[in-house]
Parts: structure tokens; C-alpha cells; sequence
């Protein structure tokens, strides 16, 4: 298993966002979509409901600003600024059933 396996395996999307980001999963939209009930971290959002979530693969996107990626680990990159690399470190760090 690789190690960016591992670290999906490990912290399932839906704990991530919930620990992560400020707001709640919202209403199903399919296909593991979820409308995220917070604001998008990536543009100056005053109104919920334009970020949403795919809780199974970790995917996101901002039908505001156009943001998007494709797992966690492109989430952390991205709110936080960092390569890859920091950002595979960092929630590394955080994962509990490395063995
Ligand atoms: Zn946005």
C-alpha cells in the first residue's frame, strides 16, 4: 500500500472536513456529495452553500471561486499553502493506524 493510501485509509474524509473546517455536512446531492453548511475557506464567502464535499473520496469544489481538488490531502495543501510533501507530513502526523 502506498503511504497516500495509507493516510486516506486512515482519516476518512468525513473526519478530516469535520475536524478541519468549520460548518457541518450538509444535504446529500449524490454520488457521496454533500453540500458542506460552512463557508469556502478559499474565497471571502459570507454565505454558506457554495462549497460542497464528497464524503467517500475526500473531493471538493467551490461553485464560487472555482476551487477544486481531488482528496484530503489536495485540501490541506491548498488551505493551508503548503506542497505536497508538507502537507502529506502533516496529516502523516496525524494519522492514528500507521502501523
Ligand atoms: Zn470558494
Amino acid at each position: 500500500m502506498s503511504k497516500i493510501q495509507e493516510i486516506k485509509g486512515c482519516i476518512p474524509p468525513e473526519n478530516y472536513y469535520n475536524e478541519n473546517l468549520a460548518g457541518a455536512f450538509g444535504k446529500h446531492t449524490g454520488n457521496g456529495w454533500h453540500k458542506w453548511n460552512g463557508l469556502c475557506p478559499f474565497h471571502a464567502d459570507k454565505r454558506a452553500g457554495s462549497l460542497v464535499i464528497n464524503k467517500m473520496s475526500g473531493a471538493f469544489k467551490c461553485f464560487s471561486c472555482g476551487v477544486n481538488g481531488g482528496d484530503i490531502i489536495d485540501f490541506h495543501m491548498k488551505a493551508n499553502g503548503l506542497s505536497f510533501k508538507d502537507a502529506f507530513k502533516e496529516l502523516r502526523g496525524e494519522v492514528q493506524c500507521a502501523k
